[in-house]
């Protein structure tokens, strides 16, 4: 977040308008075996100040939006680029609000920054037909009603199963778990894992039900259709 700063797109006051939450300590664990015979002493590490921040991104969005349209700007909202033909020169760009739109938008510049991460059409473009090796699925939600006094602390990440066999992958599950700037008793709490993305699983594909706890307090039902 400094890095804003000393780019000089936001000052201190700014800076720390947009801190929507603080919260420590912040938690790392790995128990793959939490059985009660368990060999296993697990690994479990709790640190401060670090990554222990929620940002507001509304608010950090809107305040660089203003100061870049009174730099002379223009910000395009609700339109996305569907097409880019570069020549020698020129870069122009063809925006459209959705497939059907027959009004495009066209623009030309002299430099094009992709920043629209991993489903980026340009980077799909690059990459070709190679398929990806790995995904990552997510799911996850906020939701209110914790005790205060004990919505106080971060997972960073931390997982409290062994490595578990779905098809042809071998999946790890983390948590993450975040105390949320929306009220003392709101909590953010998501599950992640890898897996392999071999054309032969397309297990994201099929109907997949897994159940899990988390902590005891979280009893989590995920189906993917
Ligand atoms: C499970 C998980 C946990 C993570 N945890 C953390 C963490 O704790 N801390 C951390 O720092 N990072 C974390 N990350 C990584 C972080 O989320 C990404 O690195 C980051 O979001 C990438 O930002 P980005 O701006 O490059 O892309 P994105 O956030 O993907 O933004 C791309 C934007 O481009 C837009 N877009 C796409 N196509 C078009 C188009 N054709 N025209 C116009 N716009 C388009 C999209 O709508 C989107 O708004 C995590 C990632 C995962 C998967």
């Amino acid at each position: 977040m400094k890095t804003l700063v000393k780019l000089g797109l936001l000052n201190e006051e700014e800076l720390n308008s947009i801190i929507g939450i603080e919260f420590n300590p912040v938690r790392v664990g790995f128990n793959t075996d939490i059985s009660s015979n368990s060999k296993e002493s697990g690994f479990n590490i709790y640190v401060n100040d670090i990554l222990n921040l929620g940002i507001r991104p509304d608010k950090l969005i809107s305040l660089i939006k203003q100061k870049y349209i009174i730099m002379g700007g223009n910000v395009f909202e609700d339109i996305g680029l569907s097409k880019l033909d570069l020549y020698k020169n020129t870069a122009v760009m063809t925006l459209t609000s959705n497939p059907q739109d027959k009004t495009p938008k066209i623009i030309s510049t002299k430099l094009v920054i992709d920043a629209m991460g991993n489903a980026s059409p340009i980077s799909k473009q690059i990459r070709g037909p190679i398929e990806p090796d790995g995904i990552c699925i997510v799911v996850g939600g906020c939701a209110r009603g914790y005790l205060a006094e004990n919505n106080t602390y971060s997972d960073l990440i931390f997982t409290d199963t062994p490595i578990t066999q779905k098809s042809d992958s071998q999946l790890q599950y983390y948590w993450e778990a975040f105390p949320s700037g929306s009220g003392q008793t709101d909590r953010t709490t998501y599950l992640f894992t890898y897996m392999d993305a071999k054309k032969k699983d397309h297990q994201y594909q099929k109907s997949w039900k897994i159940t899990l706890n988390y902590y005891h307090d979280i009893k989590v039902l995920i189906l993917m259709i």
